[in-house]
């Protein structure tokens, strides 16, 4: 029945460039699918509500690395603290202050990216440009006791014109780039840019992505 996933799964990565990180993004579909990814050799998964994968977490490996990738909320940060190798989605500051909180509560190092918004939707969560520089010129992250910073995560706007898409992308890997290259931050261990999904993953690596999110090209469409 998942017979298509391993041969979908080896289609994406040999599109994939050296040095891109792959995120099998398997939410709404079942462990059997994510079990047929993980024998052809997929570790890290991505899903998007907290109660779904701490429903499969059990139910998988222990190997398997799991990417946080959905809107989170406040109250659900303390369940998730522990459970993840990323957290892809922090999107407001405050978010970012509370998974500082627990992950200093639980005693763990919880890696984030966090989530700009550059998109036309109103709709899309994530910091924008202006508040993401002032974070960092601010040094506000000199605060955090028990969280690492890895990187950005970002979504173009969603449509079909390309040059819009690429725009987004770019506006994002401009952000990441100014961060990552400014020397007065002394920030270490940032170098991750998340972006790019199934339709738009080779116009996000053209504008510099190191890690791709794609769900439907390797698990077909999604049943909601
Ligand atoms: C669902 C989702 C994806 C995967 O999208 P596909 O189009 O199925 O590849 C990637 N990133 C985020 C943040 C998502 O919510």
């Amino acid at each position: 029945m998942y017979s298509h996933v391993a041969e979908q799964l080896d289609e994406v990565r040999r599109s994939l460039p050296g040095g891109v990180d792959l995120v099998a993004v398997s939410k709404f579909h079942p462990v059997e699918a994510l079990r047929a990814a993980y024998d052809a050799g997929q570790r890290r998964f991505g899903e998007s509500r907290v109660q779904e994968l701490l429903a499969k977490l059990p139910a998988m490996p222990d190997d398997v690395e799991w990417h946080f990738i959905g809107h989170l909320q406040t109250n659900k940060v303390r369940s998730l603290i522990g459970k993840t190798a990323l957290i892809e989605s922090v999107d407001t500051e405050r978010l970012l202050d509370l998974i500082d909180k627990e992950s200093e509560r639980a005693g763990v190092v919880t890696r984030v990216l966090l989530q700009l918004h550059v998109a036309q939707e109103e709709t899309k969560f994530g910091f924008s440009v202006d508040e993401l520089m002032e974070y960092f010129t601010k040094r506000k992250f000199e605060s955090l006791k028990a969280t690492h910073i890895c990187g950005l995560m970002g979504m173009a706007s969603n449509t079909d014109d390309e040059a819009r898409i690429a725009a987004d992308f770019a506006a994002i890997a401009r952000c990441f780039n100014n961060i990552r290259n400014d020397a007065t931050l002394m920030l270490r261990g940032f170098d991750t840019l998340s972006m790019g999904m199934s339709d738009d993953r080779d116009i996000a690596i053209a504008c510099g992505s190191n890690m791709v999110r794609v769900g439907t090209a390797i698990f077909g469409a999604r049943e909601y």
